[in-house]
């Protein structure tokens, strides 16, 4: 399990240090490997002063929850430990926390957005005295009457020094001198801590936080020493109690006397105490250390131990693994994700490996394929184009075995990825994941070819190019996994292909609307069926560089933007403009246009249709150059009645894409006044509320993105 901890203070701090230090003795005594792979704090010089290594440093929260299984939470307070709590369950992590403010008063709406159990919190209760657990597993089929206890050691504390003859002011001193009680000791000494504490404990037993407004609550500043010596003469003491009453549903804190043979008597000091009524096996009682660094950190490293056991269960430690072309065309490259295989072995991940073919093999197989046939067959060329993957599948299964790991490679076929039978362009329609859940649970790294599956009747198929990404969030899914990371050459999606402008920068998270529109408009980062794919399924996508360690572009449901805002440059050369000159202008024929267009299976992107001049239209669209060859341009002329058909190919299309484009036009100006500065030429036009198109000369495609780019300042976004 990779730890991810937020905040520093003493509690923090003293998770990291146990974990750091006692990580392998838990180890071994739990079968559990716990490490920290990230923390954050606000105060910066704790990095240094704690000698954390700089890798672990996160950048922000969602870079340390990504890279972690289950999240830390010990910032304290309602603000950022609730967006970090928030963004976690979000994005599927489980979170440990002790703040039993937060949970006491927004427990429920973290309660609500998870249906799992992943929000552990034994550490906001009683500190080191495993009250949580008590009720929720070992007590779980008990009916509770009552729960009652000593839930606040500072206030027992000032009470102990007072009955040993102090007044309460300067108990409260010592307290604080000691480190009992805080500067402001009012969270104490009115009771509300207390408050809180009951709060949470009656959300785990109804499943409902009442929050603290709900209860009646009492402190100690009005107790003086009279009380105590009133109560001391009929050999009673004042303690603060907190008490639940589960069957007339009431809850209540305030101090109160208690006789001698009652268990929270001798209670002293800064213990805590809690007594549980049940139903079946009456009564128990739990005393020990109720606050403090090393009892608080311990209940935290229970928890971890506890959640890493439903993590496991519902396979939130299986991540995916995907590998393009371009991460593994060489020996070195493959040794070097092998190691980065290995890492996220040792950290207790589960990792399922997918893998392109290497470098442009695919490419070259589809070349070799032309030298033989000019149309070849379906089935033969998905039975060739499917070797280019089994070759790299199986040199990355060695290069794992090479490192003392058992890994073993799985074609399409072997990984029961079951698709149609529409060779070259498959759809995925079932997959049977238990064989790789088996080979996961008996300790291998499975490393499936990408791009390829197979028919019902055993034919080799393959899913359109870049499918390999698709076969990734493909099994994300069936695994049921919490993250699929696609690795690649470049450190993640950047506001424009890096090839092309210098100085454009990965961005950070991105919504899956988003993706799709990129990956549609040219930029090849990600499949778009495999955005699609991961957008209807919600599979958050990781896109990483495969050789260093930068952070990686998050693809997720986004958080959510209002403003516009343009995001990325994209352009596409790969397209070319069909213009029919001279069309009839009469209703009917842009209608038959479109049906021949159907019928021959081309898609058309932008269409235009000219001023008429006389009796005759201009039409013109534009379609992918690979959809050419289907077009019969006989037909077409036929049925349009066109004079002639022209095909220009010097084009290109240039897009904007963001979020909310059209809700101002400003956008598209900046973007046609851009082109004008630069002298270039605007063809068509096509916008929606993603994206902004232009289809320009192709010559121009360099100076276009470039001054685009710049004009949107996208180099400053992150
Ligand atoms: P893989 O082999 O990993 O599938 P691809 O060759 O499909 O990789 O795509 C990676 C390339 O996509 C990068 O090298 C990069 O130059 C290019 N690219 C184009 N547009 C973008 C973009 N917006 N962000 C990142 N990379 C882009
Ligand atoms: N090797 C295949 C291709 O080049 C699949 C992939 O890379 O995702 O299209
Ligand atoms: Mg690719």
């Amino acid at each position: 399990m990779r730890i991810g901890i937020a905040g520093l203070g003493t509690v923090g701090s003293c998770v990291y240090a146990i974990l750091k230090e006692k990580g392998d003795e838990i180890e071994k005594r739990s079968g559990r490997k716990c490490i920290v792979s990230k923390v954050i704090t606000r105060t910066h010089s704790k990095y240094e002063k704690l000698g954390i290594p700089s890798d672990l440093i996160a950048e922000d929260f969602e870079d340390l929850i990504i890279n972690s299984d289950i999240v830390v939470e010990t910032i304290g307070g309602t603000g950022a430990a609730r967006t970090l709590i928030k963004q976690s369950l979000d994005l599927n992590r489980t979170v440990v926390t002790a703040n039993k403010m937060l949970i006491s008063e927004f427990g429920n709406e973290f309660t609500n957005s998870s249906p799992t159990k992943s929000l552990f919190f034994e550490a906001a209760v009683g500190g080191g005295i495993p009250i949580i657990s008590l009720l929720e597993d070992y007590l779980i089929f008990h009916g509770i009457k009552r729960v009652r206890g000593i839930l606040n050691g500072t206030t027992n504390f000032i009470l102990s020094e007072m009955l040993r003859g102090m007044d309460y002011a300067e108990a409260l001193e010592i307290a604080q001198k000691k480190g009992y009680a805080e500067a402001d000791p009012s969270n104490d000494v009115k009771g509300y801590d207390a408050a809180y504490k009951l709060s949470v404990l009656m959300g785990v037993k109804t499943g409902i936080f009442p929050g603290i407004s709900n209860i009646e609550t009492m402190g100690i500043e009005e107790i003086n020493k009279r009380d105590l010596e009133r109560a001391a003469s009929s050999d009673k003491k004042v303690k603060l109690i907190g008490t639940i009453d589960f069957e007339k549903g009431s809850a209540f804190v305030k101090p109160q006397e208690v006789e001698r043979n009652d268990p929270l008597w001798s209670v002293d000091g800064v213990e805590n105490a809690v007594e549980v009524e049940t139903d079946l096996s009456g009564r128990f009682i739990l005393r020990g250390e109720g606050a403090g660094a090393q009892p608080t950190a311990t209940a935290i490293i229970s928890d971890i131990l506890r959640a890493s056991r439903y993590a496991e269960k519902q396979n939130n430690s299986v991540v995916i693994m995907k590998f393009g072309g371009t991460s593994v065309d060489t020996p070195e490259k493959i040794r070097d994700i092998a190691e980065r295989v290995q890492k996220k072995v040792i950290s207790g991940v589960k990792p399922v490996v997918v893998v392109s073919a290497m470098g442009i093999e695919t490419d070259i197989l589809h070349d070799l394929a032309r030298e033989i046939s000019s149309r070849p067959n379906g089935r033969e060329m998905d039975m060739l184009l499917a070797t280019g993957e089994q070759k790299s599948i199986a040199l990355v299964a060695m290069a794992i075995q090479e490192l003392g790991m058992k890994s073993i490679s799985l074609s399409g076929n072997q990984a029961r990825i079951k698709t149609d039978s529409n060779f070259s362009n498959a759809r995925i329609v079932g997959i049977d994941a238990d064989l790789i859940s088996r080979h996961i649970s008996n300790g291998y790294v499975p490393v499936v070819a990408g791009f390829q599956g197979s028919t019902y009747t055993g034919e080799i198929t393959t899913l359109g190019r870049g499918g390999s990404d698709l076969t990734a969030v493909v099994l994300a899914k069936a695994l049921g996994s919490q993250l699929c990371e696609i690795y690649k050459d470049v450190d993640g999606v950047y506001s424009a292909d890096p090839r092309i402008v210098k100085d454009a920068r990965p961005i950070k998270e991105i919504s899956w609307e988003e993706m799709i529109e990129l990956s549609k408009q040219g930029a090849q980062v990600l499949q778009s069926r495999a955005s699609e794919f991961a957008r209807k399924y919600d599979i958050k996508v990781l896109v990483k560089n495969a050789h260093t360690n930068a952070r990686g572009t998050l693809i997720w449901r986004g958080s959510k933007v209002e403003q516009p805002i343009v995001r990325a440059v994209t352009s596409d050369q790969d397209i070319v403009k069909v213009v029919l000159q001279e069309v009839p202008d009469r209703p009917g024929i842009a209608a038959r246009v479109l049906k021949t267009l159907t019928e021959q299976n081309v898609n058309i992107d932008m269409i235009i249709q000219s001023m008429r001049s006389g009796e005759f239209n201009t039409m013109a669209f534009t379609v992918q150059a690979n959809d050419l060859a289907k077009l019969r341009q006989d037909i077409l002329k036929a049925r349009s009645e066109a004079r002639e058909i022209t095909i220009e190919r010097e084009i290109a299309k240039i897009s904007i894409v963001g979020v909310n484009l059209t809700a101002t036009p400003a956008i598209a100006a900046t973007l046609f006044e851009t082109l004008a500065n630069e002298g270039i030429n605007i063809d068509m036009i096509s916008a929606s509320n993603s994206r902004i198109s232009v289809v320009i000369d192709s010559k121009k495609v360099h100076l276009a993105v470039n001054a685009i780019h710049s004009a949107f300042n996208l180099e400053e976004i992150a």
